[in-house]
């Protein structure tokens, strides 16, 4: 393996990619090299050229030199990208730094968990928002469409690649994935460390027509999963991050939820829920599934399953 190069800042890292053919070359390596593996075959010198089709051997040379180094090594054989080159390729191919797709509200045929309404689904900056026509939804902000219950990040180019009617699935999955991955431990964008928290809104007060005044959600608690290195933040119903973990899992599959993510948010939502303090002050969710057992999310991001609560305890958290 070739001597692995310095750093390199990220100015210099934008003015190398800002060329046509050096933008070619990269593509040009990684299409060649797909399905060689990692690391194996490298692409001759005459074969990349032609493949990028540059007449001119000293602009070429000149392009190509630019790259070696931090974006593509030279092997024995011929170039192949670094791990930097093939990260280029895919943001280019995933579109997340070009693209900007927009699919205006479409249906879903599914039901809205709070009135029964419509479910509709739109794109925009890259997120796809579910949202109903007929009740002010789960999220009240001003970067989110009239009604919505669900607004989740996903990628241009998988955008581009569905038809927008099938699109609620495959979204609210990536969501509930990088969820588990981030409750697990890990930020699924950069590898760093992910913690969980529960955030409680103190004053939340909300109707049957209205989001709350202080939080704007539907929500009295959310979990926030956070990343201590690239700071990325989400945001959750706290059982919705929890599918993969025992307690949620048994509760969702009593309650025969366990088909695509969709329905296991809304089925997560439609729980009566409500927050009470842990020994320590700090809050506890605790949800109220069809079937005999509470489950209990913790701000530590522990979750159990409970006897539901005496209801003493439960008139004293009524009466609040
Ligand atoms: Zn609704
Ligand atoms: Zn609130
Ligand atoms: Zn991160």
């Amino acid at each position: 393996m070739a001597e692995a190069p310095a750093d390199l800042d990220p100015v210099s890292m934008f003015s190398l990619l800002g060329d046509e053919t050096r933008l070619a070359v990269l593509q040009a390596l990684y299409d060649e090299t797909r399905g060689r593996g990692t690391g194996r075959g490298a692409v001759a010198y005459s074969t990349l050229r032609e493949a990028v089709g540059e007449p001119d051997s000293g602009r070429f040379n000149y392009h190509l030199t630019q790259l070696t180094g931090h974006f593509v090594e030279k092997l024995r054989g011929g170039y192949a990208l670094r791990a930097p080159g093939r990260e280029v390729v895919r943001v280019l191919r995933a579109g997340t730094l070009t693209q900007s797709p927009r699919v205006d509200p479409v249906g879903t045929g599914r039901v809205c968990p709070r009135c029964g309404g419509q479910v509709r689904l739109s794109y925009a900056n890259e997120h796809v928002f579910v949202h109903c026509a007929d009740c002010v939804g789960l999220l009240e902000f001003d970067y989110v469409p009239d009604g919505t219950l669900l607004a989740v990040s996903f990628p241009p180019a998988g955008a581009n690649a569905r038809d927008p009617s099938t699109l609620l699935a495959p979204a609210t999955l990536g969501y509930e994935r990088r969820l588990q991955t981030m409750t697990d431990g890990l930020c699924p964008d950069c590898g760093g460390v992910a913690t969980p928290s529960v955030r409680r809104c103190e004053c939340h007060r909300q109707t049957g027509s209205t989001t709350c005044d202080r939080c704007h959600t539907g929500f009295e608690a959310l979990v926030e999963l956070s990343c201590e290195t690239c700071e990325r933040r989400r945001v959750a119903p706290p059982a919705f991050a929890f599918t993969h973990r025992d307690p949620v899992r048994e509760a969702l599959s009593a309650a025969n939820a366990d088909g695509d993510a969709w329905r296991r948010y809304v089925t997560v939502v439609d729980w009566p829920t409500r927050v009470r303090r842990a020994d320590g002050g700090t809050p506890e969710v605790v949800y109220a599934p069809p079937d005999d057992r509470e489950v209990v999310v913790a701000a530590d991001g522990s979750v159990r399953r409970e006897a539901p609560s005496p209801p003493d305890e439960l008139g004293a958290h009524l009466s609040e």
